[in-house]
């Protein structure tokens, strides 16, 4: 087997499900973000650690192709469709029993007509009306939520089941991004208050992302949508040090371990150039060791300079261009503490023997831990430990 390889910590993952399980009240709705694969970590194997969780009886994913694979793995919970999809994918949600995101009254006649056509008399299908309340993405805004719902009411198929929004400053702590986040918070009751206003039953209304969870208590309604938390990463701002400030005793642990294995140890002289473009040259005398792992497996090309993988609980840089399928660290001369063949972990959890996190790669790249998780390639075997 391949020595790079994602190990995922599956205890890690319970832990992290009981912590929000618990933080959430007993009443609200959890539905697990697993989109991406469970944001690289696998979908199936987060879906059916919910389970053995309990309490928890919703999974987002992007896309209908997701949901699928999530049905044919046997996950009988509900399953909502955060994105849109076209109208060649509708009956795939209906056979599968897929809950979408809907707005617009283009989308929905289409949706509608496609229900008509594949539902018997007195079926009803379930969909979500999302809502626009400042993300800018998709949505209909808070004035025309009631004539949207009326649309799905009224379609022979079609049943409200919810109403959902998006935060997208949420994650920030400023008081000008917290302002904002009310503000959103107020769209969606007036959106909520438009469609009870045409006596329609909103359903279950939801729009806490992770970062809400964490800062945002009172903005919890039926239902909240944890994603990155799930995997054991804080959304931004919102670290472990702020929340305790807050008397808040919540806490997470990372998920997933990329690991690799020193495959040659070379020895080179000074003023060697090592890598594409020839960014760096070595100071000294030094040994450089080769790991069999690259962008094509997600570890993204601006992460170097700055990258630093551990080797026998101590960092060592990566040094020179990161190419498609290797990179290289400098070890230092005759240094009796790395071996050929010794472990390299590029990011964990504790446990994993890492000294680096997600949270770090994304600082060295200009990224956040969700891009770094979701970039980590298919071609990295999961390996649930
Ligand atoms: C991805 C996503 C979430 C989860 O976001 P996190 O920041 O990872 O908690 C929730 N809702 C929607 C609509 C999303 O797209």
């Amino acid at each position: 087997m391949r020595c790079t390889k994602a190990v995922i910590y599956k205890d890690n993952l319970k832990y992290n499900l009981e912590q929000i399980r618990r933080h959430v009240r007993p009443k609200t709705e959890i539905c697990v973000a697993v989109k991406a694969d469970s944001y690289g970590h696998s979908a199936v194997l987060t879906a059916k650690t919910a389970h053995e969780v309990g309490g928890i009886n919703y999974f987002a994913v992007a896309t209908v192709d997701e949901g699928i694979e999530l049905r044919e793995d046997g996950i009988t919970e509900n399953i909502i469709v955060l994105s849109l999809c076209v109208p060649e994918e509708f009956d795939s949600l209906f056979s599968y029993s897929l809950t979408p995101f809907t707005f617009g009254e283009d989308y929905i006649s289409a949706l509608s007509e496609a229900a008509d056509k594949f539902f018997k008399k007195d079926e009803k299908f379930p969909v979500f009306l999302a809502v626009d309340t400042g993300m800018g993405r998709i949505g209909c805004y808070p004035d025309e939520a009631g004539n949207e719902a009326k649309l799905i009411e009224q379609s022979a198929h079609l049943h409200l089941k919810g109403m959902a929004s998006h935060f997208c400053e949420s994650d920030s702590v400023t008081t000008e991004c917290q302002n904002f986040t009310h503000l959103q918070y107020e769209e969606f009751c007036r959106a909520v208050e438009n469609v009870q206003a045409k006596g329609i039953n909103p359903g279950i209304c939801s729009i806490g992302n992770s970062a809400a969870i964490m800062n945002n208590h009172d903005m919890y309604f039926d239902m909240v949508r944890p994603g990155i938390i799930t995997y054991g990463y804080y959304p931004d701002q919102i670290t472990k040090e702020y929340l305790q400030s807050r008397h808040e005793d919540f806490d997470i642990k990372p998920v997933m371990a990329l690991e690799t294995q020193i495959v040659a140890i070379r020895h080179f002289p000074k003023g060697k150039s090592v890598s594409y473009g020839r960014t760096y040259f070595c100071e000294d005398e030094t040994d450089i060791a080769v790991l069999p792992v690259g962008y094509a497996d997600g570890l993204l090309r601006r992460f170097s300079p700055g990258l630093e993988v551990t080797i026998n609980g101590k960092k060592y840089p990566v040094c020179g261009r990161i190419c498609m399928d290797q990179c290289m660290v400098n070890i230092g001369k005759d240094n009796p503490e790395v071996h050929l063949w010794d472990k390299a972990i590029i990011f964990g959890p504790e446990e994993s023997g890492a000294l680096t996190t997600a949270d770090d790669l994304a600082k060295t790249g200009g990224t956040i831990s969700y891009e770094v998780l979701t970039s980590i390639g298919k071609r990295v075997k999961r390996i649930v430990k």
